[in-house]
């Protein structure tokens, strides 16, 4: 996943979610065992589904069943899911569908409702094998995103999509919702005609005349990783496997923004080995998707603010195709290893953007990067546990250890490795994990016991992993990234009232870092003759568009701009952008203005946007 703002969706949603009275559930008796799950795989445990599920736009639901293969090691007699928020109708056990007896325990305000179903440890046939589950998700599933037609590209028709990290997937389909627990999946879905769905899995590239549609993922993957979605889609290939889906009148928009996803595969399989997965392809959503990306295997899911025009955040894109190593072919074992899946693709991410298109525009993503996880580590405090890189999240919502710590402190550790030796031995390192590893869950022990053995015995060197993984803080070797390109803006920036700086070339990272940086003390003349020789108002990129909005309105010029602010607000859905300035205006007396363009645009955002801007404007 991208970081930006997923945090508050899920911690919206699931409170959402969870409104029944809470009751405690004792968590599993194994140890090693996941704690943001209920389910016993050492004992019984879930390997293959089948889903069939009928979405209805009407009312919200999806209606179906989930039928799970089991195998049964422990010769138990009862196997357990997660659930959360679901109608369960009826369970049966075996290919005969026997009626079983079945217990929904009282739901846990984070981890929703345990789901314990008998089955039979021995029979004189052999072991129940099968369980399949009758059920309806409700309107309010956590995991599920209902956008209007209203809220789409297109206006049309409505559109699903899923998000099922960390522990959401369980709101949609009954499963042991750990992501230690791989298994894989068939589906069938059913949509409106004239709709397409498409899932974390071998996609149809035309839309089904009947509105049926058959998915297939034959590698084993975690659950938080089922995913689908279902509109006004279409498909455009960019090379032999990749491509892109989206509303059809931003396909080629779309598909000319990402034209290099070929040579980003090929850069990735040349680090670390071959692709696993097949296809990778890319589905833009509409506007009200809050998130930045979520790499579902085979199909990334991405916010359509990375389609700019001019291709300057593609690197978003490099990072949901690294998680196809990192977090897909080899997932952290539970929540509290998270920097495993986040600080590899960060670092990974930034391997393949160097490789593409070269050290300085790189350094730029890292140094923004970098300054954000000192600010995190200055406001959470340098002492506090949550800057561990492992995690420890028992009895809270695993959504609580996505932060800077995990993305941008997990990969400076994995840079601090990498210079103890050199590049071909990291890298000849690394492809090893992933490679011995692959379609497997790890702990941090596991990948340190390996990194000791691999890594630093075999080369001879040392370094204070114990420090960096179970310490606080940033220790004193943290690699420090520099760019000398946002320097260069950062001068330019300082330099305003003297000059107009020389742009010429200028990355949207660096433009702005430029508008950040202006001083807090240039006034509203000085800003509207820099925005008069550079059009910063009306800039095709939302990154610049909004940092500059921020900066301009609290200098006090507002009133040239307002109109194009008025625009933004009501075209664009993403929370990272409408906050600050929303924020900007309220905290300038331009409240009203602020809740006026409110009005007229929060029937195009997602709740988790449209909430936390009433919040704001009370
Ligand atoms: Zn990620």
């Amino acid at each position: 996943m991208k970081m930006l703002r997923f945090l508050c969706f899920a911690a919206l949603t699931l409170l959402a979610a969870c409104k029944q009275e809470s009751a405690t559930t004792t968590a599993p008796p194994d140890p090693k065992a996941d704690p943001h799950s209920f389910a016993q795989p050492n004992l019984a445990v879930a390997k293959h589904l089948e889903l069939n599920l009928k979405v209805d736009f009407d009312q919200k639901i999806l209606t179906g069943t989930a039928a799970w293969t089991i195998e049964n090691p422990g010769k138990v007699n009862e196997i357990i899911f997660d659930t959360d928020n679901l109608d369960i109708q009826k369970i049966t056990i075996g290919k005969d569908e026997k009626e079983a007896t079945y217990f929904l325990v009282a739901p846990d305000s984070v981890l929703g409702s345990a789901l314990r179903v008998e089955i039979e440890p021995t029979t004189p046939k052999g072991q129940t094998d099968l369980v399949t589950i009758y059920y309806s998700t409700k309107p309010d599933a956590a995991a599920l995103g209902w956008m209007e037609p209203s809220m789409t590209f297109g206006k049309k028709l409505p559109f699903l999509f899923t998000q099922g990290q960390a522990i959401l997937t369980r709101s949609w389909i009954p499963c042991q919702d750990s992501p230690g627990n791989r298994f894989t999946y068939n589906a069938n879905i059913e949509v409106p005609v004239g709709m397409m769905a498409v899932m974390s899995a071998e996609n149809p590239q035309q839309t089904s005349p009947d509105g049926k549609y058959s998915f297939k993922m034959d590698k084993p993957i975690a659950p938080y990783l089922v995913a689908l979605a279902v509109g006004d889609i279409a498909f455009k290939p960019i090379s032999e496997r990749t491509g892109v889906y989206a509303e059809p009148a931003m396909l080629d928009n779309v598909a000319w923004e990402f034209a290099d996803m070929e040579k980003m595969v090929k850069t990735a399989e040349s680090l670390y080995g071959p692709y696993e997965w097949g296809r990778f392809d890319v589905i833009v959503l509409p506007s009200g998707f809050p998130f930045g990306g979520m790499e579902n295997p085979k199909l990334t899911f991405a916010t359509p603010t990375v389609v700019t025009g001019d291709r300057s955040l593609v690197s978003l894109v490099a990072h949901e195709l690294a998680h196809s190593w990192s977090g897909n072919l080899v997932t952290n074992a539970t929540w509290n290893d998270f920097w495993m899946n986040e600080g590899f693709t960060v670092y990974f991410e930034r391997r393949i953007m160097e490789a593409i298109y070269g050290k300085e525009y790189t350094e730029m993503l890292a140094q923004l990067e970098y300054w954000e996880l000192l600010e995190e580590v200055e406001s959470m405090g340098e002492n506090n546990p949550d800057s561990h890189l492992k995690g420890n999240l028992a009895g809270r919502n695993p959504d609580d250890g996505v932060g800077n710590i995990a993305y941008q402190k997990g990969s400076l550790f994995l840079v601090m490795l990498e210079q103890l030796t050199d590049l071909p031995k990291w890298d000849a390192f690394l492809k090893s994990w992933f490679d011995t590893n692959k379609f497997t869950s790890k702990t941090t022990e596991d990948f340190l016991d390996f990194l000791k053995e691999n890594y630093l015995k075999k080369y001879n060197v040392t370094a204070n992993v114990d420090e960096w993984v179970y310490g606080p803080g940033l220790p004193a070797n943290l690699p420090k990234p520099v760019s000398s390109k946002l320097a260069n803006a950062e001068k330019a920036a300082q330099n305003i009232a003297n000059a107009l700086p020389d742009t010429t070339g200028w990355t949207p990272h660096e433009w702005v870092h430029f508008v950040r940086s202006l001083p807090a003390n240039s006034d509203a003349a000085t800003l509207k003759k820099l925005d008069a020789q550079f059009k910063l108002t009306t800039s095709g990129n939302a990154e610049i568009r909004y940092s500059w909005y921020d900066v301009a309105i609290r200098r006090g010029y507002v009133k040239e701009i307002l109109p194009a602010v008025d625009a933004f607000l009501v075209k664009v859905g993403r929370r990272r952008f409408l906050m600050p300035v929303y924020t900007a205006l309220k905290e300038t007396g331009h409240v009203q203005d602020a809740r006026r363009i409110f009005e007229k645009a929060k029937g195009g955002y997602h709740a988790v946007s449209r909430n936390s801007i009433e919040e704001l404007l009370k």
